[in-house]
């Protein structure tokens, strides 16, 4: 059953109806050719989903009754916070997508020393618009109970002061011979972390530094090297696995 967000104040609970609007009505129209009596899962973006029945479409809203609530808990209680080192605008889809799929909550780029690409402020909209596109199909079809969030592009200094918000952090770091991030997790008391990937170039010494000053752990994710984006998701996915539902509670 095709998936849709839709915004809280669309859905009327008391009289069991909701509407869906902007882009999605053509998608529903259009491309998936929907018709009147036709069922669409909707998530109200805060964890709550119903399976409703479509009793109108028209060219710039589709109406639906609702049927029923559906009692499923998609979303992580763990809020895991990407810090990601900007990487090449061709990885960016990748990243987006998959730490969409695996449960991250929300996805900050950063521009760090080594970052090879720097979004200039005019470009800088229009490409999170189209970033964000891309996180909202991946939530629709990874079912999650909310949108993830994108934030940035932060400078370095601005990361430090976000991170500094969080119960832990830990910053994967391919010269680090002695912590491994599975030590470094383990049994954390948390309820939400930041996570902090370099960008293709890696981090510099002295960032690393100025990482472990705000109490950062630095962790090994083991003894090969992996690419930024190939990080990322495994990063996300050793703490939502060690700490939360990946691969757990069904
Ligand atoms: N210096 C790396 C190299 O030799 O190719 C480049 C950095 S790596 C491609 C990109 C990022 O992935 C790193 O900044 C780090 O955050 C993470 N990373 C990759 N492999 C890792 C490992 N084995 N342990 C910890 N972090 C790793």
């Amino acid at each position: 059953m095709d998936r849709f967000f839709v915004d809280k104040n669309n859905i009327d609970l008391e009289n069991g109806t909701c509407i869906i609007e902007g882009e999605d009505v053509k998608h529903i129209s259009k491309v998936l050719r929907c018709k009147v009596g036709e069922k669409l899962e909707i998530c109200d973006k805060d964890n709550s989903e119903y399976v409703c029945e479509i009793t109108d479409i028209s060219k710039n809203q589709v109406d639906l009754n609702i049927i029923e609530k559906k009692e499923i808990k998609r979303e992580s209680d763990l809020k895991v916070k990407l810090y990601q080192g900007l990487p090449k605008s061709t990885k960016m889809e990748f990243i987006l997508q998959k730490l969409t799929e695996v449960g991250v909550d929300e996805i900050i780029l950063v521009s760090t020393k080594r970052s090879v690409v720097k979004v200039d402020d005019k470009k800088e909209g229009k490409k999170l618009e189209r970033w964000e596109r891309i996180i909202y199909e991946a939530a629709k079809q990874s079912k999650r109970g909310k949108i993830p969030t994108l934030r940035g592009v932060l400078s370095f200094d601005e990361a430090l002061e976000d991170m500094k918000n969080n119960d832990m952090n830990i910053c994967p770091y391919e010269n680090e011979k002695t912590v491994s991030i599975k030590s470094a997790i383990r049994e954390a008391d948390i309820n939400n972390i930041g996570i902090f990937i370099g960008p293709e170039g890696g981090f510099e010494e002295e960032e690393i530094q100025t990482l472990q000053n705000i109490d950062s752990k630095v962790v090994s994710l083991g003894p090969r090297i992996l690419r930024t984006e190939t990080a990322s998701v495994v990063a996300s996915s050793i703490v939502l696995y060690e700490l939360s539902d990946l691969g757990g509670n069904i």
